[in-house]
């Protein structure tokens, strides 16, 4: 990043005129103690956001090129002097060496940046121990989440959210302000307990994507057992035809397209489960079971991960020509009909087969690509609830519906071609309609006036076997009331 970049304040030239939250934190002066990446970091934004900045280091002569020249670089003790709110960007296990300065900082605000190298490492978080080190100091904990990096490039590129836990309330909103001037979100996380569960976030490694990513290795396995068998392993036993060659690109693009339908067609599933439960019960406030649960909260991620395979499967078709096998099959098939003397080559059923077939693999592709975009926060924070259930609900559905229709014109009539069982195992297609086209079914029945009524009935509060309470108006135009079943 260029300096002149750094240079720019986060904030612009906003107007923060009348936003008390603001204004009284910038221009106050503020600690940090170490001199490290995260040190120099902070101390750059925070001087790009309009406060004056005092490092504290063991060695200030050696590190005070470091700093921007607005920054004082000093002594460890000479810093905390000159603030109330100090940054401890100094790792855990150095805090010990920081005791000597207990009466310097007594009564003044600690801000504990660190993070752990394992989640719930020690028995107590870093933010408890230094409180336990300096008991006459306030102790909040923030800003671990951002990294160095996010401080540098500023609010403008990484997370924006700093999450901000401490007992004492005061405390708390100094340092609240300070990152809402350095144009970053408070997130009040509550007292010191929740420091703990602060420090495990960073260590979290894509904690949603987990069963997406095992239930979409677990599909790509499982068919690509299934096509090696099919396309490799047939053909070699039964014919000692060497097939090996397909194994990196036609196998791996067989496989794809039928990871990407079931994941899509596994992103409607739930739902269809749940206004099940639901029309079987009579209510929506019977819990769902827990599996169920998890599988409604992780559409999103097996829905993107639906996307990316289908992105895949794009990319390897285009890139069938270009392969050597590709072009001497072409060419064998060339002489065979010149020697065979067949001039008109030409069979309409396949021409209009492969149109139809690419044509609507074209749309799917797009509008899984709508659904991918859509589900990015910034972009679905942009949409009211209306669109964005529209684009996810029926657009996603319909994006199951084509591809359906992508998939059966894939496979045309071979189901019924007994040469495409090899093992007496049917085509490939024929076992990735099973689940999409249970939902498309299910859609269609619960899209019937008789259902779709008693389902829109439950989901506005509606019980089964429920006596409800009515109120009805009378001929004199009156009310009475009365009870009755809301069976009836
Ligand atoms: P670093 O580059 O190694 O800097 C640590 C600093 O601690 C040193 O520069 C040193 O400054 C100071 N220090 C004070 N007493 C020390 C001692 N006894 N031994 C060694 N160093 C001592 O580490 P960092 O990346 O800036 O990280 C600092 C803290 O920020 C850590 O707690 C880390 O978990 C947290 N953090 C870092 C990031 C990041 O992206 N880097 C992100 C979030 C949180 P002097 O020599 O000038 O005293």
């Amino acid at each position: 990043m260029s300096r002149g970049d750094m240079a720019k304040p986060l904030l612009g030239h906003r107007n923060t005129e009348g936003d008390p939250s603001i204004m009284p934190a910038a221009g106050r002066t503020i600690g940090v103690l170490g001199s490290g990446d995260f040190a120099r970091s902070l101390a750059i934004r925070l001087v790009c956001s309009g406060f004056k900045v005092v490092v504290g280091s063991r060695n200030p002569k050696r590190k005070a090129g470091l700093f921007p020249s607005a920054a004082e670089v000093t002594f460890q003790a000479e810093a905390v002097k000159k603030t109330d709110v100090i940054f401890v960007a100094v790792f855990r296990e150095h805090y010990s060496t920081l005791c000597d300065l207990a009466d310097v900082l007594a009564g003044k605000i600690l801000v504990d940046v660190s993070n752990n190298t394992k989640i719930n490492h020690h028995k107590e978080s870093n933010a408890e121990y230094l409180a336990s080190l300096f008991p006459a100091c306030t102790v909040v904990k923030g800003f671990n989440v951002v990294s160095a990096w996010t401080l540098q490039s500023g609010a403008r590129d990484g997370n924006k959210q700093v999450l901000i836990c401490s007992n004492n309330q005061e405390a708390k909103r100094t340092v609240a302000e300070i990152a809402q001037a350095m144009g970053f979100t408070p997130v009040d996380m509550g007292c010191m307990s929740s420091a703990c569960e602060i420090e495990n976030i960073p260590l979290r490694l894509l904690p949603a994507w987990k069963i997406p990513i095992f239930l979409a290795l677990g599909l790509f396995l499982c068919f690509f057992t299934y096509n090696l068998v099919r396309q490799v392993i047939h053909p070699y036993i039964r014919e000692q035809k060497n097939k090996f060659y397909k194994i990196p690109i036609e196998v791996v693009n067989t496989t794809l397209p039928c990871v990407a339908y079931v994941m899509l067609s596994l992103v409607y599933l739930p739902g269809v489960l749940a206004a099940c439960s639901q029309l079987y019960y009579g209510t929506k406030y019977r819990r769902f079971p827990d599996w169920l649960d998890q599988w409604l909260q992780h559409r999103k991620q097996i829905g993107l991960l639906s996307f990316f395979c289908a992105a895949l499967h794009a990319v390897y078709s285009l890139c069938l020509p270009m392969r050597r096998s590709h072009r001497y099959q072409l060419i064998e098939t060339a002489v065979k009909q010149a020697v065979e003397k067949k001039m008109n080559i030409w069979v309409e059923e396949e021409v209009w087969r492969m149109e139809i077939y690419i044509s609507v693999g074209i749309i799917a592709l797009g509008l899984l690509s709508l659904l991918a975009i859509t589900s990015l926060p910034s972009i679905a924070n942009s949409l009211n609830w209306r669109e964005f259930s529209f684009i996810q609900s029926t657009l996603g559905f319909i994006a199951l519906v084509i591809s359906t229709l992508h998939t059966l014109t894939y496979g045309w009539s071979r189901a019924f071609d007994e040469n495409q069982y090899k093992f007496y195992l049917p085509p490939t297609y024929t076992l990735t309609l099973l689940v999409p086209c249970t939902v498309i079914l299910a859609k269609v029945v619960f899209s019937l006036p008789c259902v779709q009524q008693r389902l829109l009935r439950i989901r506005r509060g509606w019980e089964k076997g429920r006596y409800v309470k009515f109120v009805l108006p009378s001929a004199t135009g009156e009310y009475s009331s009365g009870e009755t079943s809301s069976n009836v």
